[in-house]
């Protein structure tokens, strides 16, 4: 079948390869001179810097990890000294516990916040079908406290949002399924009693491969390497700097600028994407109730020495909400891989803007650096003269799943199906890397059912 994929970023490309395996005759019209969307690297004075997505999580079979091993793309797992994260909270940085003494023992909790933590298998569940905001789910089975100094941070790291507005079903899938079968620590422990069954039953292999892939994942020449390689692979597949105007929806299958294709993959931003489809129709009503946040990121880059020590101690810090910096969070870069940065200097990557705060991703670069670097003078104490400082953003950066997102993706899809429209990309079934990878053969499955 003759298959047009609107979008070149990773959820476009990733499909793009599913369905020429499938052995369908695919074309990928890009808007831009390059392919990959918002991921993209760059070295700049030494400096790699990630355009959005820096790593990804080693674990799904048909993740990531996996699909640069089949295009050969030569891969670094996180450095170990990258494992503490810290809190912004209350004035200063506060690790995040990482073992049952570090939780006793922490400040991110009073007592009663701990003893409310340690109340969570106790609590009721949720109804199942019922989506609420990650907030209430984390106030509901943790309390108010670890709510907002744990949780709401976290899903700010994910998705520069806040929790209040995040679906719990859409956005953290495996903390609903947890919290409907009897809890998180329920749920937890059960995972791993699996695992360890799963070794003792004579599935040690399988067990041992997941743990090779375990931790977090990246290109060494970055995330860029990931789109780079997928793209040369489609080779000539790819049209580059071909916008696409406008898609007729048909049921015999859809008009790309006038030119029929059996189906339609729509792989690019939803919120652009209803200016394509005719105005008013039921699908361009569903995709308008998709968003992506504007991001910015400041990077950067200093010389090494008991200055910057700070940043040499884990992966970074996320800011709780209603705290006097303006940084949502920063990655040291440096520490978790590297190569990022030359010998002897430290990498900083501060991330502004996001739902939570999008003006700020509309500042100046001057504006941003300025505010970044008053920030991390006061979470870090780094205060010296940055030897690189550069800025990376976009205006529809970061995919938004507001509470109910589910319900808003099956009516979409309902609405694109029956003219052979598949939805592809960040908005719908995870934003993450790994989840792009893995929906490549969702969206293959779907253009299946179809004849040319
Ligand atoms: C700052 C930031 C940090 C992130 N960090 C991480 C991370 O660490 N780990 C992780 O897993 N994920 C991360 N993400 C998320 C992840 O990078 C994105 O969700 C994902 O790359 C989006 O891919 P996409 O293909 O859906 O969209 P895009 O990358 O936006 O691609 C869509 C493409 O469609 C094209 N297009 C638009 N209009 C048209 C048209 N009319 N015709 C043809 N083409 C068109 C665009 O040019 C673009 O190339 C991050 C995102 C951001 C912004």
């Amino acid at each position: 079948m003759r298959v047009c994929v609107i979008g070149g970023g990773l959820g476009g490309l990733a499909a793009a390869r599913a369905l020429v395996r499938a052995g369908h005759d695919v074309q990928v019209r890009e808007a831009a001179p390059r392919a990959g969307g918002v991921i993209g690297s760059s070295r700049v004075d030494g400096f790699l810097r990630e355009h959005a997505a820096s790593s990804f999580l080693g674990g799904p079979a048909h993740g990531a990890l996996a699909l640069c091993q089949e295009l050969g793309v030569d891969v670094v797992k996180a450095a170990a000294a990258a494992k503490r994260r810290w809190i912004f909270l209350d004035g200063k940085l506060r690790a995040l516990p990482q073992s049952p003494l570090a939780f006793a023992r922490s400040d991110l909790l009073t007592w009663r916040g701990k003893l409310d933590v340690l109340r969570e298998p106790l609590r009721p569940g949720r109804t199942p079908g019922e989506d609420e905001s990650v907030h209430a789910f984390a106030a509901r089975r943790f309390g108010a406290e670890a709510a907002r100094a744990i949780v709401a941070p976290f899903v700010t790291g994910v998705f520069a949002a806040d929790a209040h507005d995040v679906s719990l079903e859409a956005g953290f899938p495996r903390l609903a399924a947890f919290d409907e079968a009897g809890g998180v620590v329920r749920g937890m422990l059960g995972s791993v009693v699996a695992a360890i069954r799963g070794s003792v039953g004579g599935r040690g292999p399988r067990t041992a491969e997941v743990k090779t892939r375990s931790g977090m994942w990246a290109p060494r020449a970055g995330v860029g390497a990931l789109v780079d390689a997928l793209a040369a692979e489609l080779g000539d597949r790819v049209q580059r700097a071909t916008r696409v105007e406008a898609i007729e929806l048909s049921a015999e299958g859809s008009r790309v600028d006038g030119e029929r294709f059996g189906a339609v993959v729509l792989a690019m931003p939803a919120q652009l994407a209803t200016s394509l489809v005719p105005a008013g129709s039921e699908l361009a009503i569903r995709l308008a109730a998709f968003t992506r946040a504007p991001a910015a990121q400041v990077y950067l880059g200093f010389r090494a020495g008991p200055e910057t020590a700070a940043a040499a101690d884990g992966f970074g810090f996320l800011v709780a909400q209603g705290e006097e910096l303006r940084t949502l969070g920063v990655v040291f870069e440096s520490t978790v891989w590297p190569e990022r940065a030359p010998a002897g200097h430290v990498l900083l990557r501060c991330i502004l803007g996001g739902a939570r705060d999008p003006d700020a991703a509309g500042l100046l670069d001057e504006e941003l650096v300025a505010i970044a670097r008053r920030d991390i003078e006061h979470a870090l104490g780094i205060g010296g003269e940055p030897v690189h400082a550069s800025v990376v953003r976009w205006p529809r950066g970061i995919a938004q799943y507001r509470v109910g997102h589910k319900d808003r993706v099956r009516e979409a899809v309902a609405a694109a199906r029956p003219a052979r429209v598949v939805l592809a990309g960040a908005d719908y079934r995870g934003p993450g890397v790994n989840d792009l990878c893995v929906d490549a053969d969702v969206v293959a499955a779907e253009v299946a059912q179809w004849r040319a």
